[in-house]
């Protein structure tokens, strides 16, 4: 899972969106498909739109052209909006849902009905709720905030700098019935809304929790220290374990090493974090470059590391890893700055019968800290 350089993940997905840039074209289906489904939504909305005015038609409010009228405007923008969807032109801009542009042109339609109808500009002043919903949803809180201020700004502008009446129809029981059903209508079409996005937060939510634990997953199944390139704590610790029982069942002698670089925290204080870590990396190389392939190095934790030395005794460990501690100790360190000099300090210990793994540690790091206190840059063995 390692994503390239640019990759962009899609939590609510659970894909990969995008690649250096370009889409996938699952990503690019999967626009399609939402796309599709707001436009549905939006001829949706506008088919409700066009019952309650052949409501109002019915109580003799508005006359039949002026649906038709409606009716074309609507269907027009809508073809015109999937016809850019379908085609994929939208799928270059970053509003590739067309948000923008389509709560734009809605709202100039609705402004244009507002005017030519001003007698059922309930239905299209309700309208404006329901758009407002949808781009604080779509677009988010700022640009929602944005869209509704010129919204409330262009119907003022409408109603003041005309003499519209402001009106709501309701003369008789059938416009009473139509103007409360488009009340009802918005109600609904904002509650639907609503439950739309949150259920996209809640799939979101399980999403991003999803891959939270899998990361997690990752980082444990990831064997190396990222930072050295020796085996991570948790695969060392394997490795002990597999070495000891291995070594126990063939009868042979294993003997393990917890090495720790010397007031390692000075070097961090004096010459910096930067250098602490290069000195890390080095020390590192350095002994994978003089250990056998059947050795295992891994990192402990911090600044300490542990050497595994399957069928190897005693007195062999305790040489080979004077050696090392030799070859850290005489290193030219002063490349990296001056004045830098490294030691380690070394606990060897060897597999006693019986023994556990985990005590044959707590010996190692008894003898750690016995080298330590005779005064660092040596090997004490247990
Ligand atoms: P001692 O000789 O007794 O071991 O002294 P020390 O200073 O080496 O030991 P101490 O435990 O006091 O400090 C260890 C330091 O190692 C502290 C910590 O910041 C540093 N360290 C641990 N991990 C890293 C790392 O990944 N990078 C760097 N630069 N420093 C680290
Ligand atoms: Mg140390
Ligand atoms: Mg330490």
């Amino acid at each position: 899972m390692t994503a390239a350089a640019g990759s962009f993940y899609d939590p609510v997905n659970g894909d990969f969106e995008a690649v250096d840039g370009e889409p996938l074209p699952i990503a690019l289906a999967r626009r399609l498909r939402r796309r599709r489904q707001t436009m549905v939504l939006a001829a949706a909305s506008h088919v409700i739109n066009i019952g309650l005015l052949a409501l109002f038609a019915a109580a003799g409010t508005i006359s039949g052209t002026l649906i038709a009228a409606f009716a074309i405007c609507a269907t027009c923008k809508v073809a015109i909006f999937a016809a850019i969807s379908e085609s994929g032109l939208s799928d270059r801009w970053k509003d590739h849902f067309l948000t923008g542009p389509y709560t734009a042109a809605t709202c100039a339609l609705m402004l244009a009905f507002i005017y030519a109808a001003p007698t059922v500009a309930v239905v299209f002043l309700c309208t404006f709720f329901i758009i407002v919903n949808v781009i604080a949803f779509r677009a988010g809180p700022q640009r929602g905030a944005i869209a509704c201020t010129i919204m409330a700004g262009s119907v003022a502008a409408l109603y003041l700098i005309t003499d519209l009446p402001i009106v709501l129809p309701a003369s008789t029981p059938l416009e009473r019935i139509a103007t409360l059903l488009t009340f009802a209508a918005t109600l609904a079409r904002i509650m639907f809304i609503n439950i739309f996005a949150s259920r996209l937060r809640d799939n979101l939510y399980r999403r991003s929790a999803a891959l939270e634990t899998a990361y997690k997953r990752i980082e444990e199944l990831a064997e190396v220290d990222e930072l050295t390139g020796a085996l991570n704590r948790r695969s060392i610790m394997q490795q002990l374990d597999h070495e000891v029982s291995r070594c126990r069942q063939n009868g042979v002698a294993c003997s393990v090493a917890l090495i720790d670089l010397d007031l390692f925290k000075q070097i961090n204080d004096k010459f910096g974090h930067l250098t602490g870590d290069e000195v890390l990396r080095t020390f590192a190389i350095s002994i994978f470059a003089n250990i056998r392939d059947a050795d295992r190095f891994g990192r402990f934790g911090g600044e300490e590391f542990l050497l595994v030395l399957p069928d190897t005794p005693h007195d062999s460990a305790a040489r080979m890893l004077d050696r090392l501690r030799a070859i850290i100790a005489t290193l030219d360190w002063s490349a990296f700055s001056e004045g830098l000099t490294v030691t380690i300090s070394v606990g060897v210990t060897t597999l006693r019968e019986n023994e556990t793994s985990e005590s044959l540690l707590a010996r190692a790091d008894l003898a750690l800290y016995a080298a330590k206190e005779r005064g660092r840059n040596r090997i004490a063995t247990a």
